[in-house]
């Protein structure tokens, strides 16, 4: 049973807090918009970190060895925040040779990685076949490897690919789903995700599934044992009743997941992560920012807040430059809505800290804001890489960090399963005295090509 609800009851009082650090008691989306707006920032960071040390304890943070391979940049969809798809004609639009794939994982397991997240965008010229196939020789040459692949948009048009037999959207996605999770699919990641509201995701999305199809997508995943992500891409157009409203549909179906799966062995959303929009290379990059504009009075609220209902009902009538201008996220508006995350998603296991766009220093921070884990020290890093300045670091730097952010690091599974605590003398990090004197490498600097990098840290979940 999840936490009773307490409308009436006073969220900035420390004493309804405590009940909610210790899960007694849940927050309402009307209590989440009070605490964004009104308590300081560094109170909500208290709190959220109270909420993760009740979960996870005081002692560990974690992150994981993946790989981030991107199979294809040829992609149906149009996304306006998207600065890697290719229509297929271009020079550089790419599918991977599956042996050219079959050597990154092989890659990945020679420096000790676990899992590949495989993503990439929706190409209509590969059937149902190369899937299998891929699927098959990776399980077959590395049966240990963890396949966190295809999100939930990558799904949706495989329905429209392949016409699988069913009456409903979700037959025919586990028509599909099922002969991926044979071929050796384990679970699901939550991209695509950005937000849920529909006059947002109108905007920013186009050709791509709406919410209830991605939380259709994410069930049937569910309901076949497998575990997903949830994932959140604010600071754009949107309001943040819409990032509180995205928040809530994830807790509400995570609700209904335990409730009518967990007995049975089903899956359920284990982690949830959000990042701040990045804008170099993108369409939606050119929209001006809020108070720019020669008429803007910046008195008045960001069009995106005018629109956003808690509900998810908001009319894009509203206001006449919704969509048409950016409110683009800091650090303390990241932090924030990570803290927020932390108190409202009460039955998700994991929060990321997702630091890979907002560099390491505020990765470290986010430890102290309600994150648990680092997310991955991965090998390369395409999407992201392509929007904006993003950042990497070595396994060695991102031990440091987490140990002086006052933990200590451990290598993790997909499952959250601790596979090396780095308590010892020969930790990777033991030769950094201070890891903030080591220049983050940047992986992508706006107009020039991204720079081969061997190991880095960065988001797993896009
Ligand atoms: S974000 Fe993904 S789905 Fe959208 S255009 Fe880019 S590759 Fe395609």
């Amino acid at each position: 049973m999840p936490p009773r609800s307490a409308p009436e009851a006073d969220i900035l009082d420390a004493r309804v807090l405590e009940d909610v650090v210790a899960g007694a008691l849940r927050v309402t989306r009307e209590q989440a918009l009070r605490l964004y707006h009104e308590m300081p920032i560094q109170e909500l960071g208290r709190w959220a970190n109270a909420r993760c040390r009740v979960l996870h304890g005081d002692t560990i943070r974690t992150y994981v060895i993946d790989r981030n391979i991107n199979y294809t940049n040829v992609c149906t969809a149009k996304c306006t925040f998207c600065a890697f798809r290719r229509d297929g004609h271009e020079d550089d639009a790419y599918t991977l040779e599956p042996e050219v794939l079959l050597e990154k994982v092989r890659e990945l397991v020679d420096i000790g990685g676990t899992q590949i997240l495989m993503q990439g965008g929706m190409n209509p010229a590969l059937p149902l076949d190369w899937y299998l196939d891929l699927l098959g020789q990776i399980k077959e040459r590395f049966p240990r490897v963890h396949v966190h692949a295809f999100s939930p948009p990558e799904f949706i048009e495989f329905i429209r690919f392949f016409d699988p037999p069913g009456a409903s959207l979700a037959e025919q996605l586990r028509w599909v789903m099922t002969r991926l999770q044979d071929a050796g699919l384990d679970s699901i990641p939550g991209g695509g995700g950005e937000i849920f509201a529909a006059p947002v995701r109108r905007k920013i999305g186009l050709g791509k599934c709406d919410a209830e199809a991605w939380l259709t997508t994410m069930r049937v995943a569910h309901e076949l044992g497998m575990n997903t992500s949830a994932t959140m891409m604010f600071g754009h157009i949107e309001g943040v009743a819409d990032r509180i409203h995205h928040m809530d549909l994830v807790r509400r179906w995570q609700d209904d997941a335990i409730a009518d799966l967990a007995a049975s062995g089903g899956g359920r959303y284990m982690a949830f992560i959000s990042w701040p929009f990045q804008r170099e290379n993108t369409p939606l990059g050119r929209a001006r920012e809020w108070g720019e504009g020669p008429d803007d009075d910046l008195l008045a609220p960001f069009p995106g807040d005018v629109v956003a209902r808690l509900d998810g009902t908001g009319e894009r009538s509203a206001h006449a430059e919704f969509g048409r201008r950016v409110r683009m996220v800091g650090a303390s508006g990241y932090l924030r809505t990570q803290a927020l995350s932390r108190l409202y998603l009460d039955n998700i296991y994991s929060i990321g800290a997702s630091w890979v766009t907002m560099g390491p220093n505020i990765g470290q921070v986010a430890l102290h804001y309600g994150a648990n884990d680092m997310g991955s020290v991965m090998m390369e890093e395409n999407v992201v890489s392509a929007a904006g300045t993003t950042y990497c670091l070595s396994e060695p730097l991102i031990c440091r960090l987490v140990r002086d952010a006052g933990y200590l690091p451990a290598q993790r599974d997909n499952t959250y399963r601790l596979l090396r605590v780095h308590a010892g003398p020969g930790a990777p990090d033991t030769r950094i005295d201070d890891w903030s004197s080591v220049r983050a490498k940047k992986l992508h600097v706006e107009g020039q090509d991204a720079p081969a990098v061997e190991m880095t840290v960065g988001q797993t979940d896009l």
